[in-house]
């Protein structure tokens, strides 16, 4: 009898039995395909999370990058250290110190983005199974890390003040019922991608009490935390727990993300077990970028440049949370983000984001559906909605469109609904063409 595993016929890739198990949570999303239309001129992308680099000083950055090359290519254009190099690790504590964290450089370490810090921690620390516990909903690059670590994702609920200790304990309580093996609690505690919420200061201490009780880690990524739109910026969780917490940060949003310079601050035994994981990724992150992040930081005012950020993005959610004011049906709901890049937009009761996104395209407008956001199918009564790349005006417009396409959505609802009793009457009582076609 031939043992050999049959291939499915249909498939055109002749490596298809012979990929890791890990792959199978390597899926494309279904929305990528619309996304390639999404990003014709004529549509509005209210779809992507691209930060808005426009006014970042291209003069100030060639001069910093001309005189590293002139003064230090060599050594920048050489292999480094896989934790970093000593001086941006330097930088980056200063950073933090905005935010409340005193932290030493040697327990910073250097990533490719803080996407790639995501990656390290999850390899660190999980075997296929192990439960990660996420907000509901969550950031789509860290589910597609979970997933593609055969983690399985355990959401907890959020509310307008971010993830709600309740719903925490009791995913806890119910993941240990189960008898499985949680090995942190991943949050965005600050303007939340993609629910553009925050972690009120009362329910910070709350999350890390439970975390401490219940010896659970906390990864805490935060890489909008510099982008709030008032007052000055909230205390991580990290500044309080130096031993529980892991803390991802990022210059993706502060300065550009085309660097792909991020960083992960752990406690220094997790610490050199990421810099081994990092010297197997990359042997180190790459020293032109970090050099190059490392002087602008040090010839600029990054600060005020980050203020500049801060005054464009407010801008831009004014315009966007004013247009959903003045043109979104009234059964729509959404919040209003206090720094950031995200709205969370909730439909009327029947529409469904998914379903939807075909026709808003057509009608020359992008969102991202809510179910990308959940690792199990929930969200489809959702969507996130960007306002930090287009003008305020595109805002509009692109708001001004969506409203139409829900509206349609709705209407069409209606007279599907009208129908529904009847439906369930059978052929016999519904009062439209014969069924009898035979
Ligand atoms: N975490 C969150 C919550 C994000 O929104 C993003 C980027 N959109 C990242 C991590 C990754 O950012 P980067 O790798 O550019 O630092």
């Amino acid at each position: 009898m031939d043992s050999t595993p049959s291939r499915p016929l249909h498939s055109l890739d002749p490596y298809v039995d012979r990929y890791a198990a890990r792959t199978a949570g390597m899926t494309a999303s279904e929305i990528r395909a619309l996304f390639a239309v999404a990003s014709r001129p004529e549509v509005v992308s209210l779809a992507g999370g691209m930060p808005n680099i426009s006014g970042l000083p291209l003069d100030v950055v060639g001069r910093a990058i001309g005189d590293l090359v002139a003064h230090h290519g060599p050594e920048a254009m050489q292999y480094g250290s896989g934790q970093g190099v000593p001086a941006l690790r330097e930088q980056i504590t200063e950073v933090m110190r905005l935010e409340g964290i005193e932290a030493h450089p040697d327990d910073v370490v250097v990533t490719v983005g803080s996407q790639q810090a995501v990656d390290l921690v999850t390899r660190v620390f999980c075997d296929p199974g192990d439960v990660v516990i996420c907000e509901a909903p969550s950031y789509v690059g860290a589910l597609g890390v979970f997933k593609a670590y055969q983690c399985d994702v355990v959401h907890a609920e959020m509310d307008a003040d971010g993830l709600v200790p309740e719903a925490l304990r009791q995913a806890i309580a119910a993941t240990r019922a189960a008898g499985k093996r949680i090995k942190f609690v991943y949050t965005i505690p600050n303007f939340h991608n993609p629910a553009g919420v925050t972690l009120s200061v009362a329910r910070r201490a709350e999350i890390l009490d439970i975390c401490r009780s219940e010896d659970i880690l906390v990864l805490e990524d935060n890489p909008y935390g510099l982008l709030g739109f008032d007052g000055e910026p909230l205390r991580a969780l990290r500044a309080d727990e130096p031993d529980k917490v892991v803390y991802l940060g990022s210059f993706s949003k502060t300065f550009a993300p085309g660097f792909r310079v991020g960083w992960a601050l752990a406690p220094h035994t997790v610490r050199e077990k990421l810099v081994l994981a990092q010297e197997s990724a990359t042997l180190c992150p790459p020293q032109f970028s970090q050099m190059a992040v490392s002087a602008y930081l040090a010839s600029h005012d990054w600060q005020g440049q980050i203020k500049q950020f801060r005054e464009m993005y407010r801008e831009r959610r004014d315009a966007m949370v004013d247009a959903l004011h003045d043109l979104m049906p009234a059964a729509c709901r959404w919040n209003v983000p206090d720094g950031g890049f995200y709205v969370w937009l909730t439909l009327p009761p029947g529409v469904d984001a998914k379903a939807m996104l075909p026709r808003a395209v057509t009608a020359r407008v992008a969102y991202v559906p809510g179910t990308a956001f959940f690792s199990d199918g929930f969200g489809s009564s959702a969507m996130r909605l960007s306002y930090c790349y287009p003008t305020p005006e595109r805002i509009r417009e692109g708001v001004r469109r969506l409203a139409g396409v829900i509206e349609a959505e709705m209407e069409l609802r209606a007279t599907f609904d009208a129908y529904a009793p009847a439906r369930e009457l059978g052929p016999r009582g519904y009062d439209g063409p014969s069924s009898d076609l035979s």
